[in-house]
């Protein structure tokens, strides 16, 4: 799919998927730092030889790029992360703040393929990742203000999406309630709640 906010700026068909896995599996998202200007990142891309590549470029002020189809793995975060997750790169370097723009692309982008894909929660380690969290990397340097993205990503709910968040942190909160009293059988039925929940 296509996100109608982002322009359209193809990365070279070459450098997505892996044999056999040519749809992307998981909910969620990998934020990154360019390291970088946009220009030098998007040569990057282009090479044929780095075997490097995203789904969005985030650039300082203007709307995001988007580089191949959200179903696609792209390759950013190694083979696991990158089967499962989309991946969202940062113009700018390591102390330098997110824009405004980038923030507001962030939230709405994230707030779109959460309707498109039926994400559970906007959580850090289920659906909200850094790169860093799957590989020995600084990237994104500190750069990704989570607080106030997720703040805002729930401040934008409708009142039964928030009924519903409310009753799924609930239920992980009973769940390891009961798993740490070791009601294991409890817990697993209040798992598979959740993931009825989740669908
Ligand atoms: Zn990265």
């Amino acid at each position: 799919m296509r996100y109608p906010a982002a322009t359209w700026r193809p990365g070279p068909p070459e450098k997505t998927c892996y044999p056999g896995v040519r749809i992307r599996t998981g909910k969620g998202a990998v934020l990154h730092s360019m390291e970088g200007p946009l220009s030098a990142a998007l040569g990057e891309l282009d090479k044929l030889d780095r075997r490097a590549s995203w789904h969005f470029s985030n650039p300082k002020s203007g709307p995001l790029l988007q580089h191949y189809e959200t179903e696609a793995p792209t390759w950013h975060a190694g083979y696991q992360a990158n089967c499962a997750y989309i991946g969202v790169e940062h113009e700018g370097v390591a102390g330098q703040p997110l824009t405004e723009v980038q923030v507001a692309n962030d939230v709405a982008l994230l707030r779109w393929l959460a309707q498109q894909e039926d994400w559970p929660s906007f959580s850090r380690h289920a659906t909200l990742w850094e790169h860093n969290e799957f590989m020995q990397t600084s990237c994104p340097s500190g750069r990704i203000p989570w607080a106030r993205i997720i703040a805002d990503l729930e401040n934008d709910m409708s009142e039964q999406e928030k009924i519903e968040l409310s009753l799924r942190k609930a239920a992980a909160g009973l769940t390891k309630l009961l798993a740490d009293l070791d009601f294991q059988k409890v817990a697993n039925a209040m798992k598979v709640y959740l993931g009825v929940v989740a669908q």
